[in-house]
């Protein structure tokens, strides 16, 4: 299918061919018919697989040029803001409709202005919900309501501030709701926010020509050795060790440090601000090991990871596909390798029920021994050797 046989207007369409895309993603071909008809929708897929055009095209499609605000799209960050508010604008470049990107950290004068005349408001909760309590956003003739990456916004802390928005927002509209998994909290805001949704889900693809995936029986306490070991052997480009817990993160980044090996760890308790530097590095390559949990990796998408290491096996089958997707992306070839002690047993079980992959054994190799130290043995080393360095340490 392509979008010119999707019934699409003629101007958004023409803006289409301006920017090249020519056939819909799976995403965009199954929601934007939805969309078109009014319906909700609920559409479940990774970053990276068009999303934003998947509401954008049809949402650009509803809106009249008018000077009114029409369509409010939230989103948790301020990258992702703007990256919306870009592609809505190409795809509105024939209608000319005008679009405010609000977020905080910056003067709210100039959004202010901007306001008085858009159609489309993108932007993050915090400062929309600010707009709204300063009078400054009429949301009276909002017609379409978009959530996008929900369940990062949700795991930011952002649910109040979006139940305060929605409250003001008209009854009668269309919600989108976007979001690359579906935790618990999100059927709240399904239930709350929505009327008669349809759900869309489209699977996370893993390139199985492109990845190679295998992984080792060993006992958990000499996990953290066979590691180190199979580190230094495959010498990865770029990599993500998986681990199941924050505290596990924490300590296997620790211990590769010790070991001299240059990681730095990625958990949803570490700062907003901070997870985008590091992820930033890491795309740039001055990171090279990233030691991360589910929700803070969820959806990176960068070419360069050759490698992706289950350090433990996640208890949701689901989320082994979404790590195992890090790597063998953009056309090249990627590892996965996970490490098996007896506890990941019955998790990895349901993961190779379920989706079946083509996964080969390693023999184990012999390795050097090396110690692991865990929070609270740290503690102790770091008063015991490095009494000026504690305060470092003290934020656990
Ligand atoms: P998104 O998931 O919305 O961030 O989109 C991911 C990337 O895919 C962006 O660089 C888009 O410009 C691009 N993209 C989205 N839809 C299409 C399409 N139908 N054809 C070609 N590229 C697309």
């Amino acid at each position: 299918m392509k979008f010119s046989e999707m019934n699409i207007e003629k101007s958004v369409l023409d803006s289409l061919v301006e920017i090249g895309y020519e056939n819909p993603t799976e995403i965009q071909k199954e929601t934007i018919p939805l969309i078109k008809e009014g319906h909700d929708v609920i559409g479940q897929s990774e970053t990276g697989s068009g999303k934003t055009a998947a509401f954008g095209i049809p949402l650009v499609e509803r809106i009249e040029k008018n000077g009114k605000i029409q369509a409010l799209v939230l989103a948790p960050t301020r990258e992702l803001s703007e990256q919306i508010s870009r592609e809505l604008m190409k795809f509105s470049k024939f209608k000319k409709l005008n679009i405010s990107c609000i977020y905080g950290g910056v003067s709210i004068e100039p959004q202010i202005s901007n306001l008085r005349h858009s159609e489309i408001v993108v932007g993050t909760p915090g400062r929309i919900l600010d707009h709204i309590q300063r009078r400054t956003l009429d949301l009276r003739n909002i017609k379409i309501f978009v959530l996008d990456e929900t369940d990062k916004m949700l795991d930011m802390g952002f649910i109040d501030d979006i139940e305060d928005i929605v409250r003001n927002v008209p009854k009668e509209r269309q919600t989108l709701l976007f979001s690359a998994t579906m935790p618990e909290n999100i059927f709240r805001l399904r239930d709350r926010f929505t009327r008669n949704v349809k759900r869309i889900k489209t699977q996370t693809k893993v390139r199985e020509d492109l990845l190679e995936q295998f992984y080792f029986d060993i006992d958990q306490n000499k996990k953290f050795s066979l590691l180190v070991h199979v580190i230094k052997k495959e010498e990865p480009n770029l990599s993500i060790i998986f681990c199941n817990t924050r505290v596990e993160a924490e300590n296997v980044s620790k211990n590769l440090r010790r070991n001299k090996i240059n990681a730095e760890v990625l958990h949803g308790g570490i700062s907003q601000y901070r997870r985008n530097q590091i992820i930033e590095e890491f795309h740039k390559g001055k990171i090279e090991i990233l030691v991360a949990t589910d929700v803070a990796a969820r959806g990176l998408d960068i070419k360069n990871v050759s490698h992706v290491f289950n350090y433990s096996i996640p208890k949701n089958s689901e989320d082994y596909i979404n790590r195992v997707g890090r790597t063998a992306r953009a056309g090249k070839s990627g590892k996965a390798i996970s490490f098996l002690a007896k506890i990941d047993h019955q998790a990895f079980q349901e993961i190779l029920n379920k989706y079946r992959p083509k996964v080969e054994k390693l023999e184990t190799p012999r390795f050097p021994d090396l110690p692991f130290m865990k929070r609270e043995e740290y503690r102790r080393f770091n008063r015991g050797f490095h009494p000026r360095r504690n305060h470092r340490f003290r934020s656990y």
